[in-house]
């Protein structure tokens, strides 16, 4: 615990101004396949600003899983460089600054509601007594207070994603990386989802890159979108999202709104 509270002050003292919290510079990633070479970005370049919300917007194979795995280093580029806080995503990934959330919470269908949170904690030989807390936290934070000793098989989409969100901020990480975190879920709750991803985001004040299919989501979540284009992965936009907050789902009507959604269309549908 001492270490991750020395870790946590060297980020908080970082110098405060235009320090980006993420610099993705010039990134190049190619794969090589029994196909053949797929290059799944290609000199991609953008800054993600401190407690920002940004979206990166794309048909399937875009590159957008891809970049994200840059961002958490499961994957090294084939050119450029990420900087996290300033700090290469290696040194980023052990101060542990980066949690993730993917499409299927990817959650230990053996192990409590509890018990899963706990596991990051597991990972980094911190002693149980000594995260109880941020556990319970995290577990109140996303609403799942009172399901602690459940099992993953009995726990709704919605929650099943919520207890990937607690996971993910419980060792509270300065970014937050999501990959079509609402992707599975039906209409109703991802509507419900997007809300309580806004009032987390708001009360703990993370960055979020987060990645979707969906230009509404898009829009009524971000800041700024990044909108890719595939074969090779580009950037074909960067749109800044000037509807005001806090959001409401009624806001979904708005012209405001409608004209965001308007032009992410038009830079999607452009091929
Ligand atoms: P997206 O998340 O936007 O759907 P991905 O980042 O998953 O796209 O994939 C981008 C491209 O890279 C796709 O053409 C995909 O097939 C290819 N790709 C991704 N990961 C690998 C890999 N490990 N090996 C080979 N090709 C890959
Ligand atoms: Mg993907």
């Amino acid at each position: 615990m001492a270490k991750m509270l020395a870790l946590d002050c060297e980020a908080h003292s970082a110098p405060a101004g235009p320090t980006a919290a993420i610099e993705i510079n010039n990134i190049s990633k190619r794969f090589v396949s029994a196909l053949g070479e797929i290059v799944a970005l290609d000199r991609v370049s953008f800054d993600v600003y401190p407690q920002e919300f940004l979206s990166i917007i794309g048909p399937s194979g875009c590159g957008k899983s891809t970049l994200l795995g840059l961002i958490a280093e499961l994957e090294a580029p084939s050119a450029g460089s990420i900087r996290i806080g300033g700090m290469p995503p290696s040194r980023a990934r052990l101060a542990r600054q980066v949690g993730l959330v993917f499409q299927d919470a990817v959650l230990l269908p053996w192990r409590t509601v509890e018990e899963n949170v706990a596991l990051p904690f597991e990972v980094m030989k911190i002693p149980e007594d000594q995260c109880r807390d941020q556990i319970a936290q995290a577990l109140k934070l996303v609403k799942l207070d009172g399901f602690e000793n459940r099992f993953p098989h009995e726990l709704s989409g919605g929650m099943r994603q919520r207890l990937g969100i607690a996971r993910a901020l419980s060792f509270d990480p300065q970014i937050l990386l999501m990959d079509e975190p609402f992707g599975a879920l039906d209409a109703i709750t991802r509507d419900k989802m997007t809300i309580e991803l806004l009032n987390i985001w708001e009360q703990r004040k993370k960055t979020v890159v987060f990645i979707t299919h969906s230009i509404t989501e898009a829009v009524f979540l971000s800041d700024r979108v990044v909108v890719m284009t595939p074969r090779p992965g580009r950037i074909r936009a960067v749109i800044d999202n000037h509807l005001p907050r806090p959001r409401t789902l009624a806001m979904r009507d708005e012209p405001a709104f409608t004209a965001t959604a308007r032009q992410l269309r038009e830079f999607l549908e452009y091929d």
